[in-house]
């Protein structure tokens, strides 16, 4: 590991006035994911500005009904909070589908969001990487790729976001809090937070240099509605998904008066099946019709020499989910 300086912040504007000080160094939440990568030589920040007790450890109701959840809210008290878990249940779900007790302990809100794509070839430095380092190429692309992305891919490009979490705040329409410095705080909704590769593919999101997650708002809940995330992995822990669909469905007298429907493990960021929930609104969440539904989605994937499989994996995941949610036999 190469010597680096350490910052302990502890307030926002301490944190960004280090980063301005110290080019090339990083933020450090729970530390899961970047020490990891520090580790093996992909991060080699020149300094770590410790944000991991700023205030910014609650999660408190919002006026008309959502929560705002703080970006070091650790996944176990996110995923156990009475309010999570009766308000947004597939929110839980996904977080328990995620890494295991012990890591889910540490990890923030915040660092989950930004983890990097879990593509072997981004980790292994002898290995050409165009996220890594840009113009070098992609390992993966001639090489073993069956975990890679079916969606939204680029000849640049062909990883997937990992982060459960993250797929169930884009069909929660969530959003997700900036600090750039004094005065310069925005949202960004969570749906448009994680990039497509394109030629850009070492840019994961939209957060700009120096920018801190301070918190993910929840929107209230529509009165009735019913959510559930899947997850398809190799192993019951400990693993990323294959593939995972997180739906919320609100019915109306046996008819989807709203759908929102995102799939996981697909593509570069959680791809929000915008079609699929446009042919479903306003019909009857029969098998034929979430069937034709989610294939109109999924006729846009362009699958790779070994990962055809993911889009009967999604289909058949995001059909059965439905079929649950709507109370199907
Ligand atoms: C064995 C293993 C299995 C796992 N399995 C899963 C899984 O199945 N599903 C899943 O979703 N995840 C899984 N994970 C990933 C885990 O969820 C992430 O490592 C974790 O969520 C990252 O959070 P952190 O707080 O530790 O982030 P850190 O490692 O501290 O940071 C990650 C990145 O975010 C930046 N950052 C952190 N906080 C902020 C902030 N507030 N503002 C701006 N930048 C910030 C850091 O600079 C860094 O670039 C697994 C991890 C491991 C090691
Ligand atoms: S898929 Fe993306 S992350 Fe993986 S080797 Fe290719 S460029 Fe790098």
């Amino acid at each position: 590991m190469k010597p680096f300086a350490y910052v302990r912040a502890t307030t926002l504007r301490e944190a960004a006035d280090a980063y301005a000080a110290h080019p090339g160094s990083r933020y450090l939440g729970g530390g899961t994911n970047l020490v990891d990568l520090m580790k093996v030589g992909v991060e080699t920040p020149t300094a770590l500005i410790d944000i991991s007790r700023l205030p910014l450890e609650e999660i408190t109701e919002l006026p008309d009904g959502g929560l705002r959840v703080g970006a070091m809210v650790r996944g176990t008290d996110l995923a156990a909070d009475p309010l999570v878990r009766t308000r947004y249940p597939l929110l839980s779900q996904a977080l328990l589908a995620g890494a295991s007790g012990q890591l889910r302990n540490v990890a923030t809100t915040g660092g989950n969001l930004l983890q990097r794509t879990r593509c072997a070839y981004f980790q292994d430095l002898s290995k050409p990487c165009n996220k890594r380092e840009p113009g070098s190429g992609c390992g993966a692309r001639e090489g073993i790729h069956r975990d890679h992305a079916v969606l939204g891919h680029s000849e640049h490009c062909i990883a997937t976001q990992p982060s459960d979490m993250a797929v169930a705040l884009a069909a929660l329409d969530a959003e997700v809090e900036l600090y750039g410095g004094p005065d310069t705080t925005r949202t960004v909704a969570a749906a448009e937070f994680h990039r497509l590769p394109g030629d850009r593919p070492e840019q994961d999101t939209v957060i700009r240099p120096g920018e801190i997650i301070t918190a993910v708002l929840l929107p209230a809940p529509a009165p009735g509605a019913v959510s559930l995330y899947r997850k398809a992995r190799e192993r019951a822990s400990y693993a990323f998904a294959l593939a995972s669909v997180a739906v919320v469905l609100d019915l109306d007298d046996g008819r989807v008066r709203r759908i929102s429907l995102a799939f996981g493990g697909l593509a570069h960021r959680p791809w929000r099946a915008t079609t699929a929930e446009a042919r479903l609104t306003g019909s009857a969440p029969h098998s034929d019709a979430v069937r034709a539904a989610v294939d109109a989605e999924l006729a846009g994937a362009r699958p790779l020499r070994d990962n055809a499989y993911k889009i009967p994996l999604a289909r058949n995941l995001a059909c059965d989910a439905i079929a649950t949610l709507a109370g199907a036999p």
